[in-house]
């Protein structure tokens, strides 16, 4: 039985396992596809410490780098469920047998929220994309949309703006929720159009999408913007594994737990953007996965102690 598995390879999972590789627990770090999280949707990441202007891919690899050389083993499996045993839990996985430990982290993160709009599913792939970075490049010197008002949208809108001949930013409110920063620099690109107090009633097209139809919510007016691509990022959903049944989660199914990462089953810990917290950033994840493992240690400590 292992001390500890870890669930997810973002910054909370990648800094949990270099803080147990350090603490000398027997761990292992799950990952069901790439490792990395949402950082490697990320263009550029400018405010983490240390290390500015550096791409959101090569940050993601200098963290697998760094777990590794601590030792960390990152193992290529889905979870598929959690079952409580005495001393630990079996976590389930598709691919191999049933692993055992006393403790978990869950370091899952979010996905991408969808619009919910016509057009959304069925031009997915054909226009319609949840990441900037990954098909930013198919659409250069075409025009786009993005959706939303948070620091993705606006970081996305300028990330594209650098390739494509012009951006259009729609967002339901008059004022952006993105940090004062990357809003200077939004209003400052000349190829980028913003659509204030604007929703999308439709993403249109045939074969692709071809363009999005926008209703202005003060005013009411209907206009549709030609685009060739549709950049949707209207904030994120928890992957809370489906497990809020049995780790309680607050009403939007993130894990409830505190700066300890503690959640309210002994022994499963909840780091990074998949807990409730008020500041979801690389650098908040990066220490929810040092706090998590402090109080893993404290855990084993008294589970040691009781035995
Ligand atoms: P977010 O901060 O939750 O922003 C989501 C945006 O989408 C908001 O502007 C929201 O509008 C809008 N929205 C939500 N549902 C919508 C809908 N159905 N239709 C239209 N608009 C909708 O999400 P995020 O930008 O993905 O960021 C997630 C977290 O990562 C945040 O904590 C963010 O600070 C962090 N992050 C940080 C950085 C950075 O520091 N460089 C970069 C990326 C992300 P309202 O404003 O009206 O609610």
């Amino acid at each position: 039985m292992y001390d500890l598995v870890i669930i997810g390879s973002g910054p909370a999972g990648m800094a949990a396992a270099i803080y147990a590789a350090r603490a000398e627990l027997s761990f292992v770090v799950l990952e069901k596809g790439v490792s990395g999280g949402q950082v490697l949707n990320t263009s550029d990441v400018d405010n983490y410490p240390g290390l500015p202007e550096i791409s959101g891919f090569d940050l993601a690899e200098k963290f697998e780098a760094h777990a590794k050389h601590c030792g960390a083993e990152i193992r290529m499996a889905e979870v598929t469920d959690l079952e409580k045993i005495a001393g630990g839990f079996r976590i389930g996985l598709d691919s191999e047998d049933p692993v055992e430990t006393k403790t978990i982290i869950i370091a899952t993160g979010a996905q991408p929220r969808k619009l919910g709009c016509p057009g959304e599913d069925e031009f997915a792939g054909m226009g319609v994309s949840y990441c900037a970075t990954c098909d930013g490049a198919f659409f250069r010197n075409r025009e786009v949309v993005v959706v939303g008002g948070g620091n993705t949208a606006v970081e996305d809108a300028i990330f594209l703006a650098r390739g494509c001949k012009k951006v259009t930013i729609v967002h339901r409110r008059d004022a952006f929720r993105a940090s004062k920063t990357l809003v200077t620099a939004l209003k400052k690109t000349p190829n980028i159009e913003i659509a204030y107090d604007c929703v999308v009633s439709e993403i249109r097209g045939e074969d692709a999408v071809t363009g999005v139809a926008l209703t202005n919510v003060r005013t009411g007016e209907y206009k549709v913007v030609p685009a060739d691509g549709v950049f949707i990022a209207v904030g994120t959903n928890p992957v809370n594994l489906g497990w809020q049944d049995s780790i309680p989660c607050d009403a939007s199914g993130y894990f409830l737990a505190g700066e300890d990462c503690a959640t309210q089953v002994p022994g499963i810990y909840a780091a990074g953007d998949v807990r409730t917290k008020d500041l979801r950033q690389i650098v908040t994840a990066a220490a929810d996965g040092a706090n998590a493992v402090y109080h893993v240690e404290q855990y084993l400590a008294e589970l040691a102690a009781e035995q």
